[in-house]
């Protein structure tokens, strides 16, 4: 399997930007899956500590390597905002490909210290493990907000600050706040409001930095931002609320179609539809490729 650095670069040199979906149970596993190997793009599954902690670190492991061994496209493992350098170690420990550090609530100077330190403990477990580090604050929770998160704008990552925690740190991902959040607000849910980026700011952190560069909370993203952003320097685009809102409305609707049944594989099958259409829907966008901006 081609390594997650060469496919990275590949897809940005095409344009295209690799999505990142998590996952919390088979359903949504299978969901992504499936959904990568019809539409033929390379994907990336993440879990959170929250989703590791359900699902467990190793045994999520196990099952992608178990996945990889019938399909022929790339499929990666990321350890999705890992607060602690013992779960970091856990997860490459256990082969994920990349780790998602995130010690974006602590201080600058000891934001950059915790995630040095994790770097270099990483990449001595396996040297061709990628590390993420996260800089600003972009909310946390990716679940359904009552009203947007108003504070954040105060802290979009600026490219000075972006070029001094790559040097310092050594990532080879960067996840900045460039008017990305986490979540959802209810008006997002019916598609009445939608989020915007800071496509400008992108660029110029991605110029400053010269890496690859995830988005996170991307759920509720106007269509043609997603598509500036890959074209400014996007590499990785993560989408969990999405799925989690179609995971909980499709079960219900399911259980509420069926309301004797109690077989859970002909209970679950109509939610993995449901997800697979909003993963294709964003795997189709992500993979198209971008006017290169000016
Ligand atoms: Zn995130």
């Amino acid at each position: 399997m081609d390594s997650l650095r060469n496919v990275l670069t590949r897809l940005e040199e095409g344009g295209a930007a690799l999505g990142h979906f998590n996952v919390a149970d088979l359903v949504l596993l299978k969901a992504v899956l499936a959904t990568a190997d019809e539409i033929r793009v390379p994907v990336i599954v993440g879990a959170s500590e929250g989703e590791r902690r359900f699902l467990g670190t190793r045994q999520l492991a196990a099952l992608l390597n178990s996945f990889r061994g019938e399909s022929d496209l790339p499929i990666f493992l990321n350890g999705d905002h890992t607060h602690s350098l013992t779960m970091a170690i856990e997860a490459a420990k256990a082969g994920f490909d990349l780790v998602g550090i995130d010690f974006s609530a602590l201080p600058f100077d000891q934001n950059v210290s915790r995630t040095r330190e994790a770097v270099e403990a990483l990449k001595a477990i396996n040297p061709a493990i990628l590390v993420e580090g996260e800089i600003g604050d972009i909310g946390t929770g990716s679940e359904i907000h009552e009203t947007a998160q108003n504070e954040l704008k105060k802290t979009l990552t600026t490219p000075e600050e972006a070029r001094q925690f790559v040097h310092s740190t050594g990532v080879d991902i960067l996840a900045p706040a460039v008017g990305n959040m986490h979540g959802m607000i209810k008006s997002m849910l019916e598609g009445h409001t939608k989020k915007h980026l800071d496509v400008e700011r992108i660029a110029q952190i991605k110029k400053a930095t010269a890496v690859f560069l995830t988005l996170h909370g991307g759920s509720g993203t106007a269509d043609e931002d997603f598509r500036s952003a890959i074209a400014a320097g996007i590499n990785i685009i993560h989408i969990n609320t999405e799925l989690r809102v179609a995971w909980r409305r499709s079960l219900e609707d399911s259980l509420v179609k069926q309301p004797n049944e109690v077989v859970p594989y002909r209970i679950l099958p109509p939610v993995i539809d449901s997800v697979k259409q909003v993963v294709s829907s964003r795997l189709k966008l992500f993979s198209a490729p971008a006017a290169r901006a000016v």
